[in-house]
């Protein structure tokens, strides 16, 4: 299959040029052609071996300063819902403006896939303004230059396991078909709907922990309230539902495996299944068997899904067959904190898959680490606490000169990422860090998910 990707930002960003890079001279006749304004550009695009459409919207620089807003937004969010991927460009020379900020909105509601890139970086320009726009919240800019062919590589990387993503979860036409009446055709024309984007869960965990059988549970239960097969695609390796209400996708490595025929394979495939998982998803669910919890695979994935800065939430199922719960679960919560220290505070939740006990309760753990993984602390709070920190237990001074701590603001969300402005980062002890951070974590409540906290030096 083929995808279609949007180029959105605002004016004299550099869209034109990296859609003309993309699509090459397949198009320049289109560009020639005098006084045509059109809208939306679309055009064949290539990178690498990946084949997809492009849609540029273009051609709003002429338009009078007035309408440009609401026209701009109108426009973009057109381009948005007709596409698969976003790239959402900003200008890294100027940084970050309001204007670009009211696209970052519209991306983070309404775009499935968003591609952050900082243009006109080439050489070593434009390295502030890359770093501002973490502050948007899309993730990790990609420095490109667009008119020197710069950063395509890097471009590359980040489309092509969406490409391979979208591939492989392109639903069943048949069964997810829309069909609606001339009424609700007409409704569509002129209202879109805001898409809600699913939740995205991986259940990971070794082999028969009982994957299968939680999603099929999961799956049952929405079957029984909302009809057979109602709002529910399903494919090799993911499904999306309405988890009591709550759009989610949820990645099946259980299911990835099952594909597998040679058994040697098997164990080899469900790992690198569970990392591809991990990787996609917002949260993931590591589950465990009661019976053999925390063995090395459930720790290597767990502490993957840590590094990839995913939120996690721990179940252990097959509570049913435990007979004394309260012990076993005293001795879970001491083995999860001894061996999986970078996930303190993580929720640990027991289930049983068999009979569906727990799964209310793991609903919402999933939310609420969804929730603590998207939080956003306001910069003056974070001064103030961080005033409050260093007053409390000062940092160290190494050679007698005292590491000074200046300024903190909260660069990125998902998972939450923090920058400190400091004088010699290089000779701050880790254990300070980690002071931070556990401070981070308690006082502004955000347990169980990944806390990146990044020193830089002022130059
Ligand atoms: P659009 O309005 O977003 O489509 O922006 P354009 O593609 O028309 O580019 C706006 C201006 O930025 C033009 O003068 C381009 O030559 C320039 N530009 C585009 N990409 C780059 C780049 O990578 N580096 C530099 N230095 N200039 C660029
Ligand atoms: P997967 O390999 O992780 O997908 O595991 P399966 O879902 O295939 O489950 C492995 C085995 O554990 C099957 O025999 C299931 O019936 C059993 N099982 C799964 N969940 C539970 C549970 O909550 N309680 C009990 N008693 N057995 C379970």
């Amino acid at each position: 299959m083929s995808f279609t990707l949007a180029l959105v930002g605002r004016p004299n960003v550099g869209k034109s040029t990296l859609f003309n890079r993309l699509v090459g001279k397949r198009l320049a006749l289109v560009d020639d052609q005098p006084g045509v304004t059109r809208d939306l550009r679309e055009g064949a695009a290539r990178l690498g071996d990946l084949r997809f459409t492009v849609i540029d919207t273009a051609g709003l620089e002429e338009v009078t300063d007035d309408s440009l807003q609401g026209r701009m937004r109108r426009l973009t969010e057109r381009a948005v819902d007709m596409a698969d991927i976003c790239v959402f460009m900003i200008d890294a020379r100027v940084g970050i403006t309001p204007v670009d900020e009211l696209f970052a909105e519209i991306l983070r509601k309404r775009s499935a896939h968003v591609i952050l890139v900082a243009n006109k970086a080439e050489g070593r320009a434009g390295e502030e303004g890359a770093l501002e726009a973490y502050a948007l919240g899309l993730g990790d800019p990609i420095r490109v230059s667009a008119e020197h062919g710069e950063g395509m590589n890097e471009l590359y990387a980040v489309l092509q396991p969406i490409a391979d993503e979208l591939e492989a979860s392109t639903p069943d036409p048949v069964t997810d078909l829309d069909v609606m009446d001339d009424d609700e055709a007409e409704d569509e024309e002129s209202y879109k709907p805001t898409r809600e984007k699913p939740l995205q869960v991986a259940v990971v965990g070794r082999p028969n922990a009982g994957k299968s059988t939680l999603i099929n549970k999961i799956l049952g239960e929405d079957r029984l309230l909302t009809g057979p097969e109602a709002g529910i695609t399903r494919d090799a390796i993911s499904l999306t539902l309405d988890w009591q209400g709550t759009p989610m996708r949820i990645f099946d490595t259980a299911g990835m495996r099952k594909k597998a025929k040679v058994q040697e394979k098997l164990e080899k495939l469900s790992v690198s299944d569970g990392l591809r998982a991990v990787k996609f998803a917002e949260v993931v669910v590591v589950l465990l068997d009661a019976d053999i919890p925390f063995e090395q695979q459930d720790l290597r994935i767990a502490d993957l899904a840590e590094r990839e800065g995913r939120a996690v939430v721990v179940a252990v199922n097959k509570w049913d067959l435990e007979e004394n719960k309260q012990a076993k679960l005293a001795g879970l919560k001491e083995a999860f904190n001894r061996l999986l220290p970078q996930l303190k505070g993580a929720p640990l939740i027991t289930v049983s898959a068999r009979t569906g006990r727990g799964l209310d309760r793991l609903h919402d753990a999933i939310l609420r680490a969804h929730d603590v993984w998207n939080r956003r602390v306001p910069t003056a709070a974070l001064n103030r606490w961080l005033t409050g920190m260093l007053e409390a237990h000062p940092p160290p001074a190494p050679q007698g000169r005292r590491i000074k701590l200046r300024y903190m603001t909260q660069a990125k969300t998902r998972p939450p990422g923090f920058v400190v402005m400091c004088s010699h980062p290089d000779k701050m002890p880790a254990s300070y860090t980690r002071y931070l951070v556990g401070g981070l974590r308690e006082d502004f409540d955000m347990p169980g998910t990944p806390i990146r906290l990044t020193l830089r030096g002022q130059g």
